[in-house]
């Protein structure tokens, strides 16, 4: 492996986004600056200034959130370090609109008008989806392609994907989805797999969306209370460079995680299978933030260990590695406890 120029900037960034509203309903979020916001709690204490790296407001763009969040890992990819970007939230917050791009919204509630902008299919998508609209995925991957193709001609570089979930702790392939798969690790503990994924080498576009699309599509979709299609499980895409220099080769990887919804438990009024996706994802969720907050304190010990969303991310979380949190939350009161326990846990990460 050749050594690069270790990345200077600051390793963990978190930043918040605002999903726009559909209804004429009360608030309880106001962006005041692009690293700011007011939360009004609806308790005594009333409203209460957050601030994080940086805050995306209702119309912010696609472009600009990926500028901000992603472009700078790409970079760091591409010199073989490896990164990752999380969007985390609760359902219908807008985890999947930032990094996929549209989806269609459920008809027939006032909080869910049908969408004038979502197809429904992969070749829908491709023709019908403003590429204004494409989401982060994509993005990275454009990108990536085009620093290749203006890169030194002597440089060979090979670019793959891989695109699975992680439902009640069982993994699936979402480019081939089937039974689940199991993690595998080297003798060390340092470098871990995932047997039968498949790894798709690609350099169109096109192909990329698509199997992107199909591949939302496969993931396992549960209604809840708080949701028809709530997202129950975690969404990783995995995009491996690797450039073959005169001096050798060097490889880099930037993980895309679009993360099950954090909505409790509780509120979803879960029973039974429920209850249990709830606690695992639940478990998930605080064994990624413990890895993050102890990262970002400079921990020297990080137990990887708690969960398989944890595992798979280690070779992202550890060493020289850059981490992005791009923590949903949506600007209306009625969703004010889901707003708050992610601005909570985004803040927890940030402070540090
Ligand atoms: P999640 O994946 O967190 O459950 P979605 O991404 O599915 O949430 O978003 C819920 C709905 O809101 C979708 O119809 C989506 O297209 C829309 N939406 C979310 N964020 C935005 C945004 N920034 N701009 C426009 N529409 C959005
Ligand atoms: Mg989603």
């Amino acid at each position: 492996t050749v050594g690069t120029a270790a990345p200077q900037e600051e390793r963990l960034v978190v930043v918040v986004r605002v999903r726009p509203s559909f209804e004429a309903s009360e608030r309880c979020i106001e962006v005041i600056s692009g690293g700011s916001l007011l939360f009004d709690d609806g308790g005594k204490s009333r409203t209460r200034k957050y601030s994080y790296d940086h805050v995306f407001k209702e119309n912010d763009t696609q472009e600009q959130v990926y500028k901000t969040t992603t472009a700078p890992l790409v970079r760091d990819v591409l010199n073989g370090y490896n990164a990752a970007v999380f969007a985390y939230g609760a359902t219908g917050s807008g985890k999947t609109h930032t990094m996929l791009g549209p989806v269609p919204r459920k008809r027939g509630t006032a909080s869910t008008p049908a969408p004038s902008n979502a197809p429904s299919t992969a070749a829908g998508y491709e023709a019908d989806v403003n590429s204004q609209e494409i989401g982060l995925m994509v993005r990275a991957i454009e990108d990536i392609f085009l620093h290749i193709e203006s890169a030194s001609p002597d440089s060979a570089c090979k670019v793959s994907i891989s695109y699975l979930e992680i439902y009640n702790e069982l993994i699936r392939d979402l480019l081939n989805p089937g039974g689940p798969l199991e993690l595998r690790e080297d003798n060390r503990g340092q470098r871990i797999t995932v047997a039968g994924l498949s790894e798709i080498t690609t350099s169109s576009r096109k192909e990329v969306v698509s199997l992107l699309v199909k591949g939302n599509k496969a993931r396992t979709m549960e209604p809840t209370a708080a949701n028809q299609t709530s997202s129950r499980s975690h969404a990783l895409l995995s995009i491996t460079v690797q450039t073959r220099t005169p001096l050798g080769t060097k490889q880099g990887r930037l993980f895309l995680t679009d993360l099950a919804g954090s909505e409790r438990a509780k509120k979803t009024k879960n029973r039974g299978k429920r209850l249990q996706e709830g606690a695992h994802i639940n478990r998930s969720l605080l064994a990624l933030g413990n890895c993050i907050n102890a990262l970002s304190g400079g921990a020297r010990y990080v137990n990887y260990r708690d969960s398989k969303l944890t595992r798979l991310l280690k070779e992202a979380l550890s060493g020289k590695c850059k981490t992005v949190m791009i923590a949903h939350v949506a600007p209306e009161s009625k969703h004010r406890d889901e707003t708050k326990n992610t601005l909570v846990y985004a803040d927890r990460a940030n402070s540090i």
